[in-house]
């Protein structure tokens, strides 16, 4: 996941984000939909381990004035892949599996069983809208220099005990948005008219969404901050109508999700940046309550389908700063996405459930970087870190002169010419123009 517009460096165009917790507002419209959930999610967030909290929340949908008003607004629309059984229902868009009897809400707090049917409560209501340069997602290899229209709906299937975002991933929609008064589509001409209004009540329609990524001259809509499989239909809707007017799509994820739903959402997807937060299923498990093989098979079938693909690693001290296990994930990459991924490793600064453990050490970047270069992939690079000069720049892999240098998300010089080297005119992977 990329860091949230909060922590963006270089000047940016005003975020527009709503952070503030609407339970009192919720209680008055809606009634019990907010004391369940947060119950629960209080009293397994005490424990402090990612797999506890990683429970389904019982007898936590909207109900009553609250669930009329979600549906209301658009908000709430039935579900992309899942079962029906009886009364219950399965979610099948990440292989947490949830199953749901009536009332209940999935794990990534987004996806709800209302009557047996699985509604998305993240329909045209992002939480978050930024306009960012491409390499903060970060990819390095995929329109450098370009604009990327960046949306988050709260939501996640995951419990990642370092997440930056935290404060949006680990909401729910009726958290970060309030659907009381008059019902309106958000038609701004650009970001930079919108109103906290407009982002708290509004509804962003696919194709308003994409009206302002073109006015903003962005070339792509990016999908991130949270987890963007959450909020799959309006993510797979938005990115149908961006195609269709010519914008690029990005996925910026933790890459937990359905074969089925990848392969759907990957018709109208040009670029993903995935998050490979370690080479083991135990780490996983601990740090992330997740699974390292689906992550895999997502990043192989990505590759299949000819999506250009970044893998982020990133290092997080006493849980994915193994080097040897570093080793064997970098020849895992070579071996199945080929040498051309681009590898970003990451440093980890102290967040969320972490806040007690130091940053990575500048050391154990230099060295993992050093691993992957020897393990045969030609582009690897090192965020969060300014000891090492060259930790941005992309070296030709065959006469090894530098041809795309970058200091921090802004490129100092591009020498990549026709997608080759302009020179030794060696083929630079990645879709430059
Ligand atoms: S997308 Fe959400 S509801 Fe569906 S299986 Fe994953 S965590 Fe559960």
């Amino acid at each position: 996941m990329d860091p949230s517009p909060q922590n963006l460096n270089p000047p940016s165009p005003r975020p527009v984000r709503r952070r503030r917790v609407l339970k009192a507002a919720l209680a008055g419209v809606g009634g019990a939909c907010l004391a369940g959930g947060a119950g629960v999610y209080f009293t397994r967030r005490l424990r402090h381990s990612a797999a506890d909290v990683c429970e389904v929340f019982k007898n936590d949908a909207p109900t009553g004035e609250l669930w009329r008003l979600w549906q209301a607004r658009g908000w709430a629309r039935e579900a992309k892949h899942y079962l029906r059984l009886g009364r219950n229902v399965q979610c099948k868009l990440c292989p947490n599996d949830c199953l749901l009897e009536p009332g209940d809400r999935g794990r990534c707090r987004n996806r709800v069983n209302v009557d047996s049917t699985l509604y998305t409560l993240g329909f045209a209501d992002p939480c978050s809208l930024q306009i960012d340069p491409i390499e903060k997602k970060p990819l390095y290899h995929f329109l450098p220099a370009s604009r990327t229209f960046s949306m988050a709906v709260s939501g996640c299937g995951f419990r990642c005990l370092n997440c930056q975002n935290w404060s949006i991933s680990q909401r729910k929609p009726e958290e970060m948005k309030d659907p009381r008064g008059r019902a309106f589509p958000i038609r701004r001409d650009s970001i930079e008219t919108m109103t906290q209004d407009d982002l708290d009540r509004g509804t962003l329609l696919p194709g308003d969404a994409v009206g302002l990524a073109r006015e903003a001259r962005c070339r792509s809509i990016a999908y991130t901050y949270t987890e963007p499989t959450s909020w799959f239909e309006y993510m797979t809707a938005t990115a149908a109508a961006a195609r269709k007017q010519s914008l690029a799509n990005v996925w910026v994820t933790c890459g937990y999700i359905s074969t089925a739903a990848l392969d759907e959402l990957c018709d109208n997807l040009d670029a993903a940046n995935v998050d490979l937060k370690s080479f083991s299923d135990e780490i996983y498990g601990r740090l992330n309550s997740g699974k390292l093989q689906p992550i895999l098979d997502c990043l192989v079938q990505l590759k299949r389908r000819g999506v250009w693909t970044e893998v982020t690693n990133l290092v997080v001290p006493t849980y994915s700063d193994d080097l040897e296990m570093i080793r064997r994930m970098c020849g895992w990459l070579v071996e199945n996405l080929g040498p051309d991924c681009p590898l970003h490793f990451s440093r980890f600064h102290p967040a969320h459930r972490l806040k007690h453990l130091p940053q990575t050490p500048a050391d154990t970047l230099v060295r993992a970087r050093q691993i992957a270069l020897a393990a045969g992939l030609h582009y690897v690079y090192v965020g969060n870190l300014r000891e090492i000069d060259d930790s941005h720049t992309t070296f030709c892999p065959s006469c090894k002169k530098p041809v795309v240098r970058r200091e921090g998300y802004t490129i100092l010089s591009n020498d990549v010419e026709g997608g080759k080297c302009k020179h030794c005119k060696t083929p630079i992977a990645g879709r430059w123009t």
